[in-house]
């Protein structure tokens, strides 16, 4: 299942199903992801008595509002040309909707170590910390854990990004520093968890390499290890698994959407095949995180973005599927953490307009555009003209003078533009490492070239980002299924927890 035939695949679908449904009148009815009105407030209507049996919750790290809405509006008008059409992702379609604040001890543009603890224990700590109050004396115990310990639930915890990263491990870790990383893998190992799925570990031999590999020790304990697709889809349902990305990208994490080959496992056959290795029973809970959203953001790379919550929003439709076909057991829940980047729809440079069909020339991230290309140039002194032939190619802009007729306009560099890459160029060829006020905000801690490309491109789609960090936005809170309806309002993150802990009746 691949995410962006899946759902050109999906329109195809509903003209099938339309035909199929005629012929069989059963459940599969529901199949396809998109859920109709009437099935929702059938199950509301039937919600709050019984704890939900299956629990699912999604986080799109670093996605809020913006990041939601401007994939919906990228979506609707690529589909229809440029059309002010909006496509909606899989979660708008829940019936319940809130808002939550996500401040946290020190901070009100946390991390998400710090707001990962508030959802996962309904505490506010450091940002920074996992899983442990503001004097590193007392450890919370999450949400996965107490399911697991006290009514049995299997616990899945999946991410695009590491699994010893910050979010997955504030669903089984306690420690003072999220860059703990070998201690994370440690306790992800003696969480005893049932399925583990995503990027590589971190750090996996310890800070010095000296220590034995993680692996190793989760082998020890029963883990069956899967690091290729093939051994992956193997894994039998009830095995206690932990199933590493056979392609790796930047920091060891899962490719960006934009980047995964066609054949490449996206978030959503991780969450299918961790459906199949935990269903059971008494129950599981899985925490499946959209990773990549924030790293994409921190670099203001937009169009990344936007594909990395495409993902995340096919990821969510097959927990739908899954909620089809035990709508009164389940409940799912999809957030963000935070936001990144202060990415808005709407640019000074162009006013009330926007253009987000540009974004369709981009064709690389941020990350593999610098590995596979700006490295190069800097190694090879690369002439500006080669580097613009490449700009053109991976991301659609267009130096004047190579336009032609039939180039479109909106991806003409300016004379501004123009400068401004070629500026950064000479500072990517420099390597500076100190960069003064101006060029920080210009830049961050990004490669100049790339991060000017993308600042250009988001600009003229008339998108723009206001940080290199994290921000204060809210994030909203999407629901279904049983006990959807506490998650309706405006609440602190540490609500989200305290209302599955109510439902689930966990102490
Ligand atoms: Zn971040």
């Amino acid at each position: 299942m691949k995410g962006k035939s899946k759902r050109v695949l999906s329109a195809v679908l509903v003209v099938l199903l339309i035909a199929v449904t005629i012929i069989i009148p059963t459940r599969y009815n529901n199949v396809n992801a998109s859920i109709s009105q009437t099935s929702i407030s059938k199950v509301v209507k039937k919600t709050g008595t019984k704890a939900p049996k299956y629990i699912f919750l999604f986080i799109g790290d670093g996605m809020s509002y913006p990041q939601i809405q401007a994939t919906s509006y990228y979506l609707g008008t690529t589909e229809s040309k440029g059309g002010v059409k909006t496509q909606a992702l899989s979660f708008m379609n829940f019936p319940i909707a809130g808002s939550a604040q996500t401040f946290d001890s020190t901070s009100f543009c946390p991390d998400s170590a710090s707001t990962a603890t508030s959802i996962s224990t309904g505490h506010k700590t450091y940002s920074g910390t996992i899983n442990m109050d503001t004097t590193f004396t007392t450890s919370y115990e999450t949400i996965a854990e107490k399911l697991k310990k006290q009514l049995g639930y299997k616990v899945g915890v999946v991410s695009s990004v590491n699994m010893n990263h910050a979010t997955p491990a504030a669903f089984y870790a306690h420690q003072a520093s999220r860059n703990n990383y070998y201690e994370i893998g440690l306790e992800m190992i003696s969480s005893n968890f049932d399925y583990f799925a995503g990027g590589e570990l971190l750090k996996p031999t310890g800070n010095n390499k000296d220590k034995t590999s993680l692996y190793e020790l989760a082998k020890k304990e029963g883990y069956q290890v899967a690091t290729t697709q093939a051994a992956a889809a193997n894994l039998s349902a009830g095995s206690k698994s932990i199933v590493v990305s056979e392609k790796l990208a930047d920091s060891g994490s899962m490719s960006y959407e934009i980047d995964a080959a066609s054949d490449e496992w996206h978030l959503s056959d991780y969450v299918e095949k961790g459906i199949e290795v935990l269903n059971n029973k008494k129950g599981f809970f899985m925490m499946v995180e959209g990773g990549k959203i924030d790293w994409a953001c921190h670099a203001n790379d937009a169009a990344s973005t936007i594909h990395d919550t495409a993902a995340f929003s096919d990821a969510v439709d097959v927990a739908i599927e899954f909620y089809n076909e035990h709508p009164e057991e389940t409940l799912i829940l999809v957030t963000g953490d935070h936001e990144t980047g202060g990415l808005t729809i709407g640019f000074a440079g162009t006013n009330y307009d926007t253009y987000l069909t540009n974004l369709e020339n981009q064709k690389i991230s941020y990350a593999k555009y610098d590995s596979q290309y700006v490295a190069n140039y800097k190694k090879n002194a690369t002439n500006f003209t080669a580097v613009l032939a490449d700009i053109e190619k991976y991301f659609g802009l267009v130096a004047k003078n190579k336009a032609t007729s039939s180039t479109n306009k909106n991806l003409i560099l300016t004379e501004y533009e123009y400068n401004k890459l070629y500026d950064a160029y000479q500072m990517t060829l420099k390597q500076t490492k100190e960069l003064d006020e101006n060029e920080y905000v210009l830049y961050g801690t990004y490669e100049p070239l790339t991060v000017t490309i993308t600042h250009i491109l988001n600009n003229k789609s008339g998108i723009d980002f206001t940080s290199y960090s994290h921000t204060g936005l809210p994030v909203p809170v999407f629901a279904i299924g049983n006990g959807a309806e506490l998650f309706e309002g405006y609440y602190d993150n540490t609500d989200i927890y305290k209302s599955v802990a109510k439902l689930t009746k966990v102490k």
